[in-house]
């Protein structure tokens, strides 16, 4: 059903198997709408979609039977793969049910959707209560359902509901990895969050939904098609967005960059190379009849979105799935705060980070939020660990600043050597050459975090020494800035220090 063929972080690359053949994940569902869509599925699907979403209820709505005799493909000449969601945000916002679960789920059976939703309460932006609510009434839904699905060649999508209250997350998710028959999960409702850019709550809710669920069953984020919280959703194991974004924007006139949206007339020149950008200027666009404009800009819209999961796909492949989330945290201060939310998943993303690749490709060091890469995590409590027993085997220690990779080779320094390097802190010497001690490239000029680490690390290890009776002294060099705070910190804590440059 669903097949993993590589991971970095918590993201992964698969294979997901339906009735009419396979996508590959990370995926993007454009949506379309089947009664009013500027851009030709056509169009989408030679911009590298192989799968669309299509609206289940307004299908119903608009078609009725016909669309059980043609067959979704049919009314969207579209043969690839045809996701249908239930309408229930349609439902929502219009108010009122006027559709039965049961009508629902049998009309995406008998058009021949290749993936179904049941019909689920989005939560939305709601208080306490009212998203308790939802969480309850998809949960009954999603039982009710089983007697529908079981055995349909459709796969389902289960979703999770909460909203931003975590600990209903967290049960809904809980309670929906007990309900047999379902193929997919879906996180729900982050469209309101992502429009006001507030991506950590989203990341919240992912991770809350995200530990509870199966690693080996996709999850979809639904509304989900802004460039920049794809990667960071990925990096948690979303596996499956959709959205509108793409033709909604391009109505509004807006024009979606890696980094965020520009309205199409503040643009003098288009920061892309896309068909459409790479074909005309700005002031081209202007002028082209209105339909014709927003064809072109959907188009271009989706573009970057189809880079952007290609990007997420390629730094996978080769780890450096974190290097692309550090990139992006620079690109709009929301996505700073969103990396630094990480810090909190540490373990999560430790634990599915794998240990070797095919490649190894070094790590690169450019601030504060580089020392949360799970590699570096990972180093570091290892490095700990092997102290605690070399603190019991000697009398003295030298604590040395790491500054080639040739002082490594060898490992002759003695077990009563840790070398101490920004980022990476302390590393013992019978480690030293272990990935990443020497694999990296690093920044020269520290931010006071890095500095900061370097000192808490030394005041950590001089304890642990004190109590053992083990005593400590400091080496630095006198022409580099970052052992001369150590070395200062080193004589405030009573240590010998000793210039070794
Ligand atoms: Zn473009």
């Amino acid at each position: 059903m669903f097949h993993i063929r590589d991971v970095d972080l918590a993201g992964r690359i698969g294979r997901l198997k339906l009735k009419r053949g396979d996508i590959e994940t990370p995926a993007f569902f454009p949506v379309i709408d089947p009664i009013r869509q500027e851009l030709g599925v056509e169009e989408i699907r030679a911009a590298g979609f192989k799968q669309v979403i299509t609206n289940a209820y307004l299908l119903l709505r608009r078609f009725g039977d016909e669309a059980i005799r043609r067959g979704v493909h049919g009314i969207l000449g579209f043969d690839g793969i045809v996701m249908t969601d239930s309408g229930a945000y349609q439902i929502l916002e219009y108010g009122g049910i006027e559709v039965e679960q049961d009508t629902i789920i049998e009309y995406q059976k008998a058009i021949g959707s290749d993936i179904g939703v049941i019909l689920d309460v989005p939560t939305g932006d709601v208080d306490y209560e009212k998203a308790k609510a939802t969480v309850e009434i998809t949960l009954k839904r999603a039982l009710e359902a089983l007697k529908l699905i079981e055995g349909s060649s459709v796969s389902w999508v289960l979703p999770i509901q909460g909203g931003r209250h975590l600990d209903l997350v967290e049960l809904s998710a809980r309670e929906a990895s007990r309900i047999p028959y379902y193929s997919i999960y879906g996180v729900g409702s982050p469209t309101e969050f992502l429009e006001r850019y507030e991506l950590t709550v989203v990341l919240k809710m992912i991770y809350s939904a995200k530990k509870h669920l199966p690693d080996s069953k996709p999850v979809h984020l639904f509304g989900a098609g802004h460039p920049i919280i794809i990667p960071f959703a990925v990096a948690l194991g979303v596996d499956m967005f959709d959205s509108a974004s793409y033709i909604l924007y391009a109505r509004d006139g807006r024009y979606m960059t890696d980094y965020g949206v520009y309205r199409v007339e503040e643009l003098e020149y288009f920061p892309c190379t896309c068909p459409v950008c790479s074909r005309m200027e700005p002031r081209d666009l202007a002028e082209l009849p209105k339909d014709e404009r927003v064809k072109m800009l959907a188009l271009h819209n989706l573009y970057v979105i189809k880079r952007t999961i290609d990007r997420v796909k390629q730094s996978i492949r080769e780890g450096r799935l974190w290097d692309y989330l550090e990139e992006l945290s620079r690109r709009h201060p929301r996505a700073l705060e969103a990396l630094r939310v990480f810090r909190r998943f540490h373990r999560y993303l430790e634990l599915r980070t794998p240990h070797s690749k095919g490649e190894v490709y070094g790590l690169k060091l450019y601030s504060v939020e580089s020392m949360w890469n799970p590699r570096v995590v990972r180093f570091r409590v290892r490095s700990w660990r092997l102290i605690e027993t070399l603190l019991e085997g000697v009398e003295e220690l030298l604590l040395k600043p790491l500054l080639s990779d040739e002082e490594c080779l060898g490992g002759d320094a003695g077990v009563n050597v840790i070398y101490y390097t920004p980022y990476l802190g302390l590393v013992p010497a019978v480690i030293c050459g272990l990935y990443p001690s020497t694999q990296h490239v690093k920044s020269r000029v520290h931010d006071m975090g890095v500095l900061d680490d370097l000192v808490y690390s030394l005041r950590a290890i001089s304890a642990k020494a004190r109590s053992r009776g083990v005593r400590v002294k400091v080496g630095y060099c006198g022409s580099l800035s970052w052992t001369l705070v150590v070395a200062m910190e080193a004589r405030m804590l009573g240590l010998d220090t000793i210039d070794l440059c």
